[in-house]
């Protein structure tokens, strides 16, 4: 059994995208597990750039099965979106497969959303309105519609009353909003329910039986560590877990079938959205690694908005290793550093003048600030760097040390957005 885990090690962001490209050419099966198109995977291979939002990065690959597992947050629209948007640039069209045990964003998930950032103003947490915080509450209230319930009107119409109910209440009376109809948003469900039919199985059986025949799967974790809502940087995480502990859950394989987890790990921080950033950098620091990071800046994949940025974190993507479960790690955007003459690593925390080299709860993280130990920077570009031996020693003493500090092998290093750009040490 060969399953391949690729997760984030920080706060998302971290080129997870381009890592499950690169990887899925000797994939069979990638999946999603968890997250919906607040996602935003960036990849750039020979047909282009795309920022995938929901669908698996194994889409460029015509024999590669893409599947969104139960974990999934399902936008109908966004899915079929994509798939339009990939044809209609030119690529193949890719074989996809929804279980039919995903639930479904409806639309008062994504009414909800932006009302209540609306009420919180300043409070508000940075949502990408995509509906999903209120979409995994209803799911875990037991008010969520699956898939399979679009093709059965009298059960969804039971289901959706359910919900509704209450959220009338709250539209009319909290958010001072028109209510919404059921029997109106049913039969626009029933609709998009036809739409995504060819797309629709029950995924445990294909899983299970690509398992049987040793085939290869990558699954395919969303946003990072620090999001996940037990382990991560509550109250700001995400509200699905992106771990790759919940990709067996997500996904619906065993959990020993999961032999390898890929841990990304970005070569700086960055952070979208709000929440407690130790190594966080401010005015023209900031602003001149947020120009040059990613592949055209820093900012926002889904929502365009600046990323926060700073300096590596080791504290946090040592413990981001750690809740992954990291047997691997690919250190990403290496070369973004290339114009520094020093480059500041942090290595423990000082909290109340105590160094600490263990990642805190969050009420402990909120008092935290970084201590950095300076490494040469190397002052040149490396994305035309094949093998470890290309980097200048600068550059790998870099990898050595980040390796060092994180206690787990670092098996790719990549030095620039594109596919090719992947050093395998
Ligand atoms: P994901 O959500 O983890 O897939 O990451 P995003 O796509 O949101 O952000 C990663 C950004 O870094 C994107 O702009 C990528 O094109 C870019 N990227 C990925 N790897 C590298 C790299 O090694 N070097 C550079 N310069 N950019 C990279």
């Amino acid at each position: 059994m060969t399953v391949t885990a690729i997760v984030g090690a920080n706060w998302g962001d971290e080129g997870k995208g381009k890592t499950t490209d690169y990887l899925a050419a000797e994939a069979d099966i990638v999946v999603r597990f968890q997250g919906g198109n607040n996602a935003g995977h960036t990849v750039i291979n020979d047909y282009g750039k795309f920022v995938l939002h929901l669908l698996p990065s194994g889409v460029f690959y015509p024999n590669v099965v893409n599947v969104l597992g139960p974990g999934v947050a399902v936008n109908i629209s966004a899915f079929l979106e994509e798939i339009e948007t990939l044809t209609r640039r030119g690529v193949p069209q890719p074989t996809l497969r929804i279980s039919d045990r995903a639930q479904v964003i409806l639309p008062f998930h994504l009414l909800l959303d932006e009302y209540e950032e609306e009420r919180l103003d300043d409070l508000k947490f940075g949502s990408t309105k995509r509906g999903i915080a209120p979409f995994y509450a209803d799911k875990y209230a037991k008010l969520g519609v699956q898939v399979a319930d679009l093709y059965d009107e009298e059960r969804l119409l039971a289901r959706l009353k359910a919900s509704l109910s209450i959220k009338n209440v709250l539209f009319e009376h909290l958010y001072h909003k028109p209510a919404l109809d059921v029997e109106d948003v049913a039969s626009a469900l029933l609709q998009d329910g036809q739409r995504i039919r060819p797309f629709v199985c029950d995924t445990l059986p294909l899983l299970h039986g690509a398992l049987a025949e040793g085939k290869r799967i990558l699954v395919e974790g969303q946003l990072g560590a620090l999001r996940d809502p037990d382990h991560g940087i509550y109250p700001y995480p995400t509200s699905s877990s992106t771990l790759a502990g919940f990709a067996s859950v997500g996904a619906g394989i065993p959990p020993y079938a999961i032999t390898r987890v890929v841990a990304v790990a970005k070569a700086y921080s960055s952070c979208v959205g709000a929440g407690p950033f130790v190594t966080e950098l401010f005015g023209p620091e900031a602003d001149e690694l947020r120009r040059r990071g990613g592949d055209a800046g820093e900012f926002g994949a889904t929502t365009g908005r600046p990323r926060r940025m700073g300096w590596f974190d080791a504290v946090a993507t040592r413990y981001g290793c750690q809740v992954q479960g990291a047997t691997e790690v690919a250190l990403t955007l290496l070369d973004v550093l290339g114009y520094l003459d020093e480059i500041p690593v942090c290595v423990a925390y000082d909290i109340d003048g105590e160094r600490v080299e263990s990642f805190p709860n969050p009420a402990q993280l909120e008092r935290a600030r970084p201590v950095f130990e300076a490494m040469p920077g190397w002052k040149c570009s490396i994305s035309n760097a094949e093998t470890f031996r290309d980097l200048p020693l600068n550059a790998q003493a870099y990898v050595y040390r980040v390796e060092e500090l994180l206690g787990v092998p670092i098996k790719w290093v990549s030095v620039g957005p594109r596919r090719e750009a992947m050093i395998v040490r």
